[in-house]
């Protein structure tokens, strides 16, 4: 059964790669083994590991932050991460293709609320993200100002 576990799996640019098992004994009284699995954190980048049971990890709901940055449900930017690609180790590396990402994650988890239909995962680095963050409050400011109504006169017989 453990093997049958996915190896790796992706949420958007963030990776999880299973490293092992680890014996667990429930509350119940059940002994169940949980994977062992590493990322990179989505606050801060750093590399972490953590664990999940084994239909956590199929449904891949599992921590996305070490240990200094719990913050589970916490919204996490899918499409950008924190720091650049290349700085994470080759196996971290998102996958962009539709069909590859279909394939490592399985038909049923593929990036359906990510993706259109043969459309490649579109991730931006720090730089560019902060970029298009900078652009759209520029845009936002704008709108704003052109929105404003411009002072009221004053009757003259208040002068
Ligand atoms: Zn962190």
């Amino acid at each position: 059964m453990a093997d049958r576990l996915p190896p790796r799996t992706q949420i958007g640019w963030q990776v999880f790669r299973r490293v092992g098992f680890r014996p667990h004994d429930t509350i119940g009284g059940l002994n169940i083994s949980l994977v062992r699995y590493e990322s990179h954190c989505a606050t801060c980048g750093a590399h972490f590991e953590a664990f999940a049971a084994q239909n956590n990890w199929r449904k891949r709901e599992i921590a996305r932050r070490c240990d200094g940055h719990r913050r589970p449900g916490g919204y996490v930017d899918n499409l950008s991460p924190p720091l650049p690609l290349a700085a994470l180790p080759a196996w971290a590396r998102p996958q962009t293709d539709p069909k590859k990402l279909k394939a490592s994650l399985g038909r049923r988890y593929h990036h359906c609320w990510l993706l259109k239909k043969g459309e490649r995962l579109r991730i931006f680095e720090p730089k560019e993200a902060e970029r298009r963050r900078e652009e759209w409050r520029a845009r936002h400011r704008a709108e704003l100002a052109a929105s404003r109504k411009p002072a009221a006169v004053l009757p003259s017989y208040l002068n």
